[in-house]
């Protein structure tokens, strides 16, 4: 179902790896047709292919540390400048550092556009390293699944496209998962006191079931959009 938005939205989401930014980005890039930009996944995309910002890349996502500003916004500008990304964007594990924080504010402003909202999604740092290390995804279509809190309703089938084969993150295993937290604290969560501060913060508690934590995201993204 989906419903169309008044005004174009910027929404980021803040959060440690594991609280479930991939999987609510989805669900509102359905629900009100926006776009999912997620910088791992960019990353990821690069390195497959093989060039020479994945491959500096590569060494880096593997130990949990965090890719360079200049590698990661040249990411995100070159896909900021396609035309699909008008109706809005959900962006998912960008930015994550002050850095880019800045580098952002002054895209947007470029355009006449500003932060329409930062969620950020509060979860206990233990439980995020049991999520992480258990979690795989459709080879097809991407969906996110776990291996005991959200396993495929038919054991070896998607629930979503009836694809058959499944990938896990080289990342995610449960040391990598705590180096991701620590840079995490180091690095992105001081962002929350900065979009505090621009009056666009909201947070959600998403410790509770994916369902209840998409409710409270769509109340609140239809309220930053009104
Ligand atoms: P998660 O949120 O679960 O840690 P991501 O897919 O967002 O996973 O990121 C995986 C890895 O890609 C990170 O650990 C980091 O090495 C790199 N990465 C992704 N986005 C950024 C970013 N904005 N800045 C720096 N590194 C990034």
């Amino acid at each position: 179902m989906s419903e169309v938005l008044t005004t174009p939205a910027v929404l980021i989401l803040l959060g440690p790896p594991g609280a479930g930014k991939g999987t609510q980005a989805r669900m509102l890039e359905e629900r009100f047709g926006l776009i999912q930009l997620s910088t791992g996944d960019l990353l990821r995309a690069a390195v497959a292919e093989g060039s020479p910002a994945g491959l500096a890349a590569k060494a880096v996502m593997e130990t949990g540390g965090l890719v360079s500003d200049e590698i990661v916004l040249a990411i995100l500008k070159d896909r900021m400048a396609k035309p699909d990304v008008q109706a809005g964007v959900i962006l998912d594990g960008f930015p994550r550092t002050a850095g880019q924080a800045a580098a952002l504010d002054g895209l947007l402003a470029e355009s006449g556009q500003d932060v329409t909202a930062a969620i950020s999604l509060e979860v206990d740092d233990e439980a995020m390293i049991d999520r992480v290390a258990g979690r795989f995804t459709c080879a097809h279509c991407g969906e996110g699944y776990h291996d005991t809190h959200k396993k495929t309703a038919k054991a070896g089938t998607c629930d979503k496209c009836g694809g058959t084969e499944f990938k896990r993150r080289a990342d995610d295993n449960a040391e990598t998962a705590r180096e991701r937290l620590r840079a995490y604290h180091a690095e992105t969560a001081p962002l929350i006191a900065h979009y505090d501060k621009l009056g666009v913060l909201r947070t959600v508690d998403a410790m509770g079931s994916i369902a209840g934590v998409a409710k409270a995201l769509r109340t609140i993204v239809k309220s930053a959009t009104e």
